[in-house]
């Protein structure tokens, strides 16, 4: 019995050892085929010949000794000894295989984009200088006198494309400064409305040129001061009302509209939508609309221009601001595209402010005064008048669209509008003056100046076009300021 069991903890213990050398001679077969070896070579096959003496010892034992139980254990357990190291070092050696084969391919792609984008901006760089020279030489070339009419138009069309190949070299070492990681974001004070009448001036300008209605509305709750990247914001919303005007055929209209509202305690919400009545948006295209030179139509370089990397470039910025930008759009009807950021509010600029409106003088203002109660009407002519405001009164909202439809641009510098009023009420009068196609429609503050001071009022009058909301009985002081803030040009 006793003698049965030792010759099976032998037969075994051969058994495994006999596995062990075929799980061995795999196991270096592996490992000589991954890597480049020379003299170690040999070193993978030495533990081979060491357990075939092994084996032979065992069957040696086996068939010639006259082993006990202990010298069975002991040669059964040295097998399986041999067999959890083979076992161990395999796991270990793939381990470190994997982790190597990892970095190697991690650091080959980051070579690989570092190379891309160093190619690009070199390239870009060394293709600018010639562009310029090509668009310079070009101008010059179109104001000689006596030119034929076929070589100028000749001229222009070399100086249209190269204007498109230089902005193209433009969007492509951004695209390449963002991709490998180059770009950060700025963080500086900027005023908000100054930085809307620039893209107003640049938008609205297109769109007359097209034949399109431009509309804009603020409502900004009085917050005017933000920390953040102008230019990059710029930059976006223009790109952005830029595909809205060249996606727009005329007739139809852009609209851009942009709401500020308080989030947490220093930082506000500025949400810019920009809507347009154009060609729309393929929905099987919408999700690939911000891919790099993804563009719904192929042709669409030829007959729009541009290169399908705006949108790109534009998600990219808005992201590094940690914002996002939302679309939504159907075929045929038009789009919208929003863009929201959380930014922070530049405090001191915002105290400077105070304390410059403060001061600031309003004498020869002219403010139109939408009101149908003759004796607030009067109230309010007689305070504006003791800081040398001219007022205009309208006794209802019609009478105001009408006076400000008359009066030449820029006569008045701001409206103050009640809002219940009869005929016609403060928010549709707004609304139409808004939507007036004259250059101060857009941008004319005008103040509401009510005894509806609840929240859904204040935010029925900026949603309509209003700048900002004073309850009454108004406080002369904040009148004074706000008129200051919004309607001195300085
Ligand atoms: P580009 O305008 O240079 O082609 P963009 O990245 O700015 O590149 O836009 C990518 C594509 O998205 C455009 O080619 C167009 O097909 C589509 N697109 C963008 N904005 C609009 C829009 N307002 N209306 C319709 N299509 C749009």
């Amino acid at each position: 019995m006793l003698s049965l069991l030792v010759y099976a903890l032998i037969y075994l213990g051969s058994g495994l050892m006999a596995y062990n050398i075929y799980c061995y001679i795999r196991f270096a077969r592996q490992i000589r085929q991954r890597g480049k070896w020379e003299r170690e070579e040999n070193l993978f096959y030495a533990p081979i010949f060491l357990l075939i003496l092994f084996l032979i010892g065992y069957l040696l034992v086996a068939l010639l000794g006259k082993p006990d139980l202990v010298i069975a254990g002991i040669l059964s357990g040295g097998s399986l000894f041999v067999y959890l190291m083979i076992l161990f070092v395999r796991q270990v050696s793939e381990k470190i295989y994997e982790h190597e084969h990892r970095e190697a391919a991690l650091m080959a792609a980051e070579e690989s984009s570092r190379a891309k984008s160093s190619f690009f901006s070199t390239i870009s760089h060394e293709m600018r200088t010639p562009m310029n020279s090509i668009i310079g030489w070009g101008t010059m070339a179109m104001r000689e006198p006596g030119l034929p009419e076929h070589v100028k138009s000749h001229l222009k069309k070399i100086d249209e494309s190269a204007r498109h190949l230089l902005n193209l070299i433009n969007d492509v070492l951004e695209m390449s400064r963002i991709e490998s990681g180059q770009m950060s974001v700025n963080q500086e004070g900027f005023e908000l409305r100054k930085m809307l009448e620039q893209i107003n001036s640049i938008i609205s300008g297109q769109c007359a040129e097209k034949g399109l209605d431009y509309r804009f509305r603020l409502s900004d709750c009085g917050e005017n001061y933000f920390i953040g990247d102008e230019l990059k914001l710029k930059q976006v919303m223009i790109n952005i009302l830029g595909n809205a005007v060249k996606f727009t055929p005329a007739p139809g209209s852009v609209e851009l509209n942009v709401e500020v509202s308080p989030s947490d305690q220093q930082r506000y919400m500025l949400r810019f939508s920009v809507s347009d009545t154009g060609i729309g948006i393929d929905p099987d295209y919408l999700p690939r609309i911000f891919d790099a030179f993804s563009q719904q139509d192929s042709s669409s370089t030829n007959r729009f221009g541009g290169s399908g990397l705006g949108l790109a470039i534009s998600q990219r910025f808005v992201a590094l601001m940690g914002g996002n930008i939302q679309v939504d759009s159907s075929q045929g009807a038009g789009s919208t595209f929003t863009v929201t950021v959380m930014l922070q509010r530049d405090t001191a600029a915002a105290v400077e402010e105070a304390a410059q409106s403060e001061n600031v003088s309003l004498e020869g203002l002219r403010v139109l005064l939408a009101e149908d109660m003759e004796i607030n009407a009067e109230l309010v002519s007689d305070l504006l008048g003791l800081e040398g405001v001219e007022v205009e009164w309208a006794k209802n909202g019609l009478q105001a669209v009408n006076l400000f439809e008359q009066s030449k641009p820029d006569y008045y510098d701001a409206i103050l509008m009640d809002i219940r009023m009869p005929v016609m009420d403060g928010l549709i009068s707004t609304r139409t003056i808004r939507s007036l196609s004259r250059p101060d429609a857009a941008t004319i503050p005008i103040i509401a100046l009510t005894a509806n001071a609840f929240e859904e009022d204040v935010e029925q009058a900026l949603s309509a076009g209003m700048n900002v909301h004073l309850s009454k009985p108004v406080d002369p002081d904040l009148l004074y300021r706000t008129l200051g803030r919004l309607a001195v040009k300085r």
